[in-house]
């Protein structure tokens, strides 16, 4: 019998800026004892934390992978709607917001961006001055960001393209195990370096046919990414306990159509024969003396 685990990993969004309705921008909530911290905050963040019974007020801290919008477009839904009064909402202490450099830039501007909003709700609803408050702490290398109540959370730097820059994955340990989060990357020495030993390694992927690949947009978006091969690389180098796929990028073009889940199992089995699960949204990781996987929202099949 697997002893149940306080090390929870779940995906609140598994997809990419495609606006699909069954898998939101990426999002992944870390919970460890009693902490909950978030990686991301794509479309849709604040809606699956509901889902799931979270009120957006307990998240403890927002960590940062780099600043593509589709990785943060969701950072005023759930920094403002988090701050209110009802029940699911309710912060009443400072929006933590930890992220390479540019996390202080993005939130400065937010808080003018929402100012009307903030003065409207102080003078009208009362809300506490605390709870819209943001506390920014930004780094620039490899290194600990976070040591809370025995979680220790490691930024490292990836490769998401020369342009695309700062980037960052996030290894995250806590009661002598450990999940890591690729973030958005190529294939990447440096993945392989934080991801040894971990027990979880959650990871992206990026697919075309190979009829697409003459298409210059499509070359650079492979570009910055991982592909189903490359991902069976790293996986087979670190040897996780689960590997787990997220921010699924399946390029299609008018005539030719996305590739499917399947061939990016496929393709990745060529490379690595270990255990391997296609995250969904909303898809659970328990980590304990075993991996238990959990889905909150049924199978839809081809996505
Ligand atoms: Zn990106
Ligand atoms: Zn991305």
């Amino acid at each position: 019998m697997n002893q149940s685990s306080d090390f929870r990993i779940t995906l609140l969004g598994t997809g990419v800026p495609t606006p699909r309705p069954e898998r939101f921008g990426p999002s992944t909530l870390v919970e460890a004892g009693d902490r909950k911290l978030l990686i991301d905050a794509g479309r849709g963040t604040t809606i699956r934390l509901h889902q799931l019974g979270v009120p957006l007020g307990r998240i403890d801290a927002l960590l940062l992978t780099h600043y593509h919008s589709d990785h943060t477009s969701g950072i005023p839904d759930l920094w403002l709607t988090g701050w209110l009064g009802s029940f699911y909402a309710r912060r009443s202490k400072p929006f933590r917001v930890i992220g390479p450099v540019g996390a202080r830039m993005l939130m400065t501007n937010l808080e003018k961006a929402y100012a009307a909003d903030i003065k409207i709700r102080i003078e009208d609803e009362r809300l506490p001055l605390e709870g819209i408050a943001t506390a920014v702490e930004e780094f620039h290398q490899d290194g600990v960001v976070y040591d809370k109540k025995g979680i220790k959370v490691i930024a490292f730097e990836v490769d998401h393209g020369d342009a695309i820059k700062p980037a960052y994955g996030y290894r995250i340990e806590y009661n002598g195990r450990a999940a890591v989060i690729s973030g958005d990357t190529r294939y990447n020495a440096n993945v392989i370096k934080y991801g040894a030993g971990a027990d979880l390694l959650v990871h992206e992927v990026a697919a075309a046919r190979p009829e697409l690949m003459a298409e210059a947009y499509i070359q650079r978006i492979i570009a910055h990414h991982t592909t189903p091969r490359e991902a069976g690389l790293v996986f087979r180098q670190t040897r996780p306990k689960l590997a787990v796929f997220t921010h699924i990028v399946l390029l299609g073009s008018e005539k030719v159509p996305a590739s499917e889940i399947d061939e990016i199992v496929c393709e990745t089995r060529q490379i690595y024969d270990g255990p391997l699960q296609v995250g969904e949204d909303l898809m659970s990781f328990e980590i304990g003396e075993t991996i238990t996987v959990r889905r909150l929202l049924p199978e839809t099949g081809s996505r």
